[in-house]
């Protein structure tokens, strides 16, 4: 598995895969031919189908200088992965002197054929079991493991990501209006805050981690800095669940960086034996991951043992198999923004789950990461970003027979 610190990226939303990712290899494209007179980047499959209203072309373009032509493959798709690129560099004369096919496969991470791009493996395990039966052996939580294994600078790079998080949500609570993109969808997260705070206990815990999560998901969708967990589309869910064990019910920073330590332990095991693309396996692999990193950190949190934490992550994400991608119009707002606020409630449903158990259970981390794998393989791909199916058609052939109608 790689460092943890390359599943949290700081950034501008609203997508890993469909702007931080394409920009990044926009970059890194331009840099490696400075002597190019115009670009072009097509973009094929899910990039093309809902690249617009997840801002590609502007993310591109902006890394270009606006040198660069955008073409648009939408019934086409790469051989590796759904969300492939074609750069292409030009001289003055318009003949090609470079090019570069490359892959956005989640999270803001990118991959090509040649591995140019190469994933750096620093942890001895891969998967839950392996890393439990070495906690068995050796002594220790999930956090000790982490710091153990990871980049040195691991705690200094989660105190930057916690920072950004916190920011995220404080900018999303005080901002209210409309968010960008044609759907008029209002911001809710101010007068989710506000509600939370007029309420008595017994409904209150759930208003404040809806706010939390609203907030941060609503930043995303104007295109506003926020740490991918695991992705940009996923970003509300594990800062609401740590920032309402921070600010209602007072748990230090410190316990806090430990716990972003175990939930990004959780996402990497996804990562490398599945997948936390939304393209590539539907919105289980954001969402539901981003669900049961959340309840792994709020176990932890709430002193349950590797057990317990292990069985919230696996039933977190169990209970969002088979969730399917159909944002409406491309955009990250419907169902994405909402679905954050319930996938934190259920991260903290999870997490209480668990603690009420004594950790023993019959479907593991790894089984449940291995069915979202295979469950991601067999839907079909009109429900994995591509804006074609479920919500998103629905929506649109509402849309269109509202405008026959006379
Ligand atoms: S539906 Fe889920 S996977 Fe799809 S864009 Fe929204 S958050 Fe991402």
């Amino acid at each position: 598995m790689e460092s943890i610190k390359k599943l949290y990226k700081i950034g501008n939303g609203p997508s890993s895969s469909h702007t931080m990712a394409p920009k990044k290899a926009a970059v890194i494209f331009r840099d490696k031919n400075p002597e190019a007179y115009s670009f072009k980047a097509h973009l094929y499959g899910s990039l093309a189908l809902t690249g617009v209203g997840h801002l590609t072309d502007v993310a591109i373009k902006n890394a270009f200088d606006n040198q660069c032509e955008i073409v648009w493959h939408f019934n086409e798709k790469l051989p590796l992965h759904t969300n492939g690129m074609l750069f292409e560099a030009f001289d003055k004369n318009s003949k090609l002197i470079n090019s570069w096919e490359v892959y956005s496969v989640g999270g803001g991470e990118l991959m090509d054929i040649e591995n140019k791009v190469k994933p750096q493996h620093i942890y001895p395990h891969t998967n839950m079991a392996d890393i439990l039966h070495h906690l068995e052996d050796f002594g220790g939580t999930l956090w000790e493991y982490a710091f153990r294994n990871d980049d040195t600078d691991l705690t200094d790079y989660l105190k930057e990501v916690w920072v950004a998080m916190k920011k995220s949500i404080n900018r999303g609570l005080n901002t209210e209006g409309t968010l960008p993109g044609g759907l008029k969808l209002l911001r809710k997260a101010y007068s989710y805050y506000f509600k939370a705070r007029m309420q008595n206990q017994f409904v209150q815990n759930d208003s404040f981690i809806f706010a939390y999560a609203l907030a941060v998901s609503e930043e995303n969708a104007a295109g506003n800095i926020v740490v991918t967990a695991p992705t940009c589309g996923s970003s509300g869910i594990l800062p609401s669940v740590l920032y309402f064990f921070h600010n209602e019910k007072g748990v230090k920073e410190d316990a806090i960086i430990r716990a972003l330590a175990t939930a990004g332990l959780v996402g990497n095991i996804v990562k490398q034996n599945a997948s936390i693309s939304g393209a590539e396996v539907g919105c289980q692999g954001e969402v539901g991951v981003a669900s049961a990193m959340a309840a792994a950190a709020a176990t932890q949190l709430a002193g349950g043992t590797i057990y317990q934490i292990e069985y919230a992550a696996s039933s977190a994400l169990e209970h969002h198999l088979g969730m399917t991608c159909d944002p409406i119009a491309g955009l990250v707002q419907i169902p994405c923004i909402e679905r954050n606020a319930f996938g934190a409630q259920r991260a903290i449903d999870s997490a209480l789950y668990a603690i009420n158990s004594d950790g023993r259970h019959y479907v593991m981390f790894d089984q449940v990461v291995e069915a979202m794998k295979q469950t991601g393989k067999d839907i079909p791909s009109l429900y994995k970003e591509t804006a074609l199916g479920g919500l998103a058609k629905v929506f649109s052939d509402r849309n269109l027979n509202e405008k026959k109608s006379p």
